[in-house]
């Protein structure tokens, strides 16, 4: 057994993984495309979606609960005017499913209007806040983007639109990929780590920023590229292209592994890399570190199908099956609140073929264990089937942390690896064995150094100055006393 440690440190305000947009045209409205693009970017959160457009004049808001689909009528749609727009879609957190998170954040200042879009959590937010609060600021939630909006606002009443940025940027700590509206004006910021996507695309009549490249691709558009760690991207409003700066520059990036891993879609191209080959490259590592010879190879639909992919073309001697059906009415096993919920959700969700099972001994392959609901429903699953025996492979490393970045996946107490080596976690969910993937494997993977990932839940140790965890970097704090 490995050393965990029973609690976290406080996290401030919610964490977010969610997806952003934001779409400057030429005279056309902005609202249908940024809606399309939510669509894109619905696996990125489903709790709430959101869309402010501005027409020269004012803005427009409409925020809703649930699903894109549920969250806007056509109507809403249509009172959405202006050829300037930045949208939302948040994920679901636990406890505060609650309307006064959903996004994007509006203030209005004597400077004019701010909307923000937010992917990604700070870790110095209430060190900021109270910065704030002393100047005035009143705050109506305890979410680290109206920090962001009350900073940048107080920034822009002083000095210009990229010197306003700027100096926000420099009293940021943490992750952030931002689509903010400031009147009718739409950019990008990417935070100097590069922990969240951020990429921008031509379309039809304009330019669109999103959270990933499918995004574009849904609005018939091209990647042009993606936004840089520590740089502000202004879309022309006029529709005709966009000035970049590069406000920050850090040593080393902190990209988010877990986005190529499970997170981004596997359509998507990250940082250029296409994520689905990431996964298949995943999949080959995982059966040159830790594979084994079965009858058959199968994957956890859809999160470890690429990897079942890359792995068995390695293997090449074991055969690839589907072993196990997918009901697509089923959302997120990780929207159930209660334990009990997430294990019924999974025998809602996943249904075994016996055929491919029955007498045979199998290989199952996911992307992640996170609390180990799911392999160790799915090992029952497949020995109820009649399979001979079942070793499970993962193609990531153990998740042993929590994330303050804005994967919101569990606390210590929670996770499986936090207290459980390879050996405990195996018998847990009842495995005849069980590998995981060398964080190694994963940068290779993915085609970059470890020293310029994220990889704070498998280490434990972050590129960020958090309070009570530790650091692998020298990390600069930003002084907030100016
Ligand atoms: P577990 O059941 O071990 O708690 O979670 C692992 C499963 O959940 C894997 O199949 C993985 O694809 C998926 N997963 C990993 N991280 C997340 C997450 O942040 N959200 C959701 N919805 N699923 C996740
Ligand atoms: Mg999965």
């Amino acid at each position: 057994m490995s050393s965990g440690r029973a609690t976290d440190p406080q996290r401030t305000g919610p964490t977010e993984k969610c997806g952003v947009v934001g779409v400057s045209l030429e005279e056309r409205e902005a609202a249908l495309p940024t809606y399309y693009a939510l669509y894109a970017l619905q696996h990125r959160g489903q709790e709430s979606a959101g869309i402010v457009s501005h027409d020269g004049f004012q803005q427009h808001e409409h925020v809703g609960m649930g699903l894109v689909g549920e969250a806007f009528t056509e109507t809403d749609i249509d009172t959405l005017h202006g050829s300037s727009g930045v949208g939302h879609v948040r994920y679901p957190t636990a406890g505060s499913v609650d309307k006064s998170n959903a996004q994007p954040f509006t203030v209005s200042f004597e400077a004019g209007s701010l909307a923000l879009s937010h992917n990604g959590n700070l870790v110095n937010t209430t060190a900021l806040r109270s910065k704030l609060a002393e100047k005035g600021h009143a705050f109506s939630s305890d979410g680290d983007t109206e920090v962001i909006a009350h900073d940048l606002a107080r920034n822009l009443l002083e000095s210009d639109l990229v010197r306003a940025v700027k100096a926000t940027m420099e009293r940021l700590h943490g992750s952030y990929a931002l689509t903010v509206m400031h009147d009718d004006t739409v950019m990008g910021i990417r935070d100097p780590e590069g922990n969240r996507p951020l990429i921008i695309g031509r379309i039809d009549g304009g330019n669109v920023i999103a959270s990933e490249s499918a995004a574009i691709d849904t609005l018939g558009g091209e990647v042009v590229r993606d936004v840089k760690p520590g740089e502000l991207v202004v879309l022309a409003e006029d529709g005709s292209g966009f000035d970049a700066y590069q406000l920050l520059s850090p040593d080393r990036t902190a990209n988010c592994f877990f986005e190529y891993v499970y997170f981004a879609r596997p359509d998507s191209v990250i940082d250029g890399e296409l994520v689905y080959e990431t996964r298949r490259e995943l999949g080959t590592k995982l059966w040159e570190e830790a594979g084994v010879e079965t009858d058959v190879v199968m994957p956890v639909p859809d999160s470890g199908r690429a990897y079942a992919s890359g792995y068995q073309e390695a293997a090449e001697d074991v055969e690839f099956a589907e072993g196990l059906m997918k009901n697509r009415y089923v959302g997120r096993t990780f929207i159930m609140p209660t334990q009990e919920a997430r294990e019924r959700a999974v025998r809602l969700k996943l249904n075994p073929i016996r055929s491919t099972v029955e007498d045979r001994s199998v290989t199952l392959i996911d992307d992640s264990i996170v609390r180990g609901t799911t392999s160790r429903q799915l090992v029952d699953l497949l020995r109820d089937a009649g399979a001979e025996s079942v070793h499970v492979r993962i193609g990531a490393p153990p998740i042993t942390a929590p994330c303050y970045m804005g994967i919101d996946m569990a606390d210590r107490d929670e996770l499986i690896a936090a207290e459980n080596d390879a050996e405990g976690v195996e018998s847990a969910i009842g495995a005849d064995s069980l590998a995981y993937l060398s964080p190694e494997a994963v940068a290779s993977a993915i085609g970059t150094e470890q020293s310029d990932l994220c990889m704070g839940c498998v280490t434990g140790d972050y590129p960020y100055d958090i309070e009570g965890e530790t650091t692998d970097r020298d990390v600069t704090t930003p002084v907030l006393d100016r």
